[in-house]
């Protein structure tokens, strides 16, 4: 029924747009038209013109294409943090994505043996390569993969530690951004933490102290989004795993990132590697997969292979763990780590921290002219130098220095301003994340690549404002 007699009916609505049925179905563009209609009628109600043919055709063009458009949308991180956990952390390479493709488009031996034609253990797909990257290939090491960081460290505490004591520093009681935080964990795990020491100060006396009848394991963690400097202590790996195994107990170290590569040979901050953990004596490490390593979001859970056979035998293994998607990205990434001459190249992550600033300042000479064509009087575009973030908890104090196209509004007050652009960019069809700060808006053109630079200008030309 068509309650307003100068609006068209839906099907003659429909039969002018049979290009937008074909790309979207009949039924998605008849909600469209509906909808669309229904709000011309409400305009009307309230005095507003009915819309003409062409206008009316036009929006409904508008939604549905906004309908059809992916909710997961692709973005340009101009944030200045390199492993954005709210834009997805890290990229994953080309070989990565390949292998997953792959994966999700065919069957594929997941827990499949190709040898004996038997059942296959899906760890299996990336247990060798760990050993062989993080402890020579040694057969006493293996690996097992879920979900995330966090549930590595929850799994790990319930199957070694459920019922009873887990010691850590009071230093590093972490929370690593709002939901995970060490006491917590302990407490889903059913682990009883035993805080030792104090905030900045923990010696060896205050580990031998807290081992008693009930202690599962010593752990530590890495402290990886904040430093406590000055009056400072903490007890080194080595020394807390000779503690450990002196008492016969594991040790066990949430590594949180984790890189598999020597970060000060590539001119990049130290960061603490599994190889260094597990050569300092610990038994099991966990790290993410998303964060350094640069691969999919899990957790890697390597150690000593009977805790990881103990660890695997955990009823929360199959809820925690991962699917073939995830496991192909993972394989692939860490088959570059065999190649470190290209690995620089070809992770993504490393590729962004390694970027030369030179390369950065000359694509925003690059870009500036563009950007300021783009934005008008109502703003001066700007270079200026700044200093990038590696994100996600990683290196937390440490800076990687990079060039941003810095925006700054004509106007006295440029609080609209500034935030209509930062709106305006956002908008783009693939939105551009900046940052506003001392009143400007800030690009940080660390992670914009060159191979996408002619994207990045195309679509300038709908910037808003
Ligand atoms: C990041 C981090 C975690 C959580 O890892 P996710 O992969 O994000 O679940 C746990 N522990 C430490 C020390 C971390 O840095």
């Amino acid at each position: 029924m068509n309650e307003n007699p100068r609006l068209p009916a839906v099907d003659r609505v429909l039969k002018q747009l049979p290009e937008l049925i074909e790309a979207h179905g009949r039924q998605p563009v008849t909600a469209c038209v509906r909808a669309e209609l229904a709000a011309a009628r409400e305009g009307a109600k309230h005095g507003l013109p009915l819309p003409d043919e062409a206008t009316l055709l036009a929006a409904i063009r508008r939604r549905a294409a906004d309908a059809a458009r992916a909710n997961l949308r692709p973005v340009f991180n101009l944030t200045g943090t390199v492993l954005h956990t709210n834009l997805g952390r890290a990229l994953l390479s080309e070989e990565a994505i390949a292998l997953m493709v792959e994966a999700a488009r065919s069957p594929c031996a997941l827990e499949y043996d190709l040898a004996s034609g038997g059942r296959g253990d899906r760890d299996d797909l990336v247990s060798g390569l760990l050993a062989e990257l993080v402890a020579g290939g040694s057969p006493d090491i293996a690996a097992t993969i879920v979900n995330n960081n966090a549930a590595a460290v929850l799994l790990t505490l319930n199957a070694l530690a459920q019922g009873k004591e887990a010691v850590v520093s009071r230093g590093e009681l972490v929370e690593i951004g709002g939901a995970f935080r060490v006491p917590d964990v302990m407490r889903r795990a059913q682990v009883k933490l035993v805080e030792i020491g104090t905030t900045n100060r923990t010696h060896e006396k205050d580990y031998f102290d807290a081992i008693g009848p009930k202690t599962a394991l010593l752990m530590k963690v890495h402290t990886s989004n904040y430093v406590v400097t000055g009056f400072t202590k903490s007890v080194d790996e080595q020394a807390v795993a000779d503690i450990a195994h002196a008492a016969g107990l594991p040790f066990v170290v949430d590594l949180g990132s984790g890189t598999l590569t020597d970060f000060a040979a590539l001119g990049l901050p130290a960061e603490p590697t599994p190889q260094q953990a597990l050569a300092a004596g610990a038994d099991i490490v966990t790290f993410s997969g998303d964060k350094l390593l640069g691969g999919p979001q899990a957790g890697l859970i390597v150690g000593r292979k009977d805790l990881i056979a103990k660890i695997k035998k955990n009823p929360l293994k199959r809820a925690l763990r991962v699917g073939k998607t995830t496991l192909a990205a993972l394989e692939a990434t860490l088959r570059l780590y065999r190649d470190p001459d290209r690995l620089c190249q070809r992770l993504p992550t490393l590729r962004l921290l390694t970027r030369a600033t030179s390369e950065i300042a000359a694509l925003g000479e690059r870009l500036l002219p563009s950007v300021q064509a783009a934005v008008g009087a109502g703003f001066v575009v700007a270079l200026e130098d700044c200093a990038s973030q590696i994100g996600s908890g990683a290196l937390p104090v440490e800076r990687l220095a990079s060039t941003s196209l810095v925006l700054r509004s004509t106007a006295k007050k440029p609080g609209k301003a500034l935030a209509a652009v930062e709106a305006a960019f956002r908008g783009l069809p693939q939105p551009v994340i900046g940052y506003i700060r001392d009143d400007a808006f800030r690009l940080d053109l660390r992670c914009l690549e060159t191979k996408d630079e002619a994207r990045f200008v195309a679509q300038l030309a709908a910037v808003k404002l």
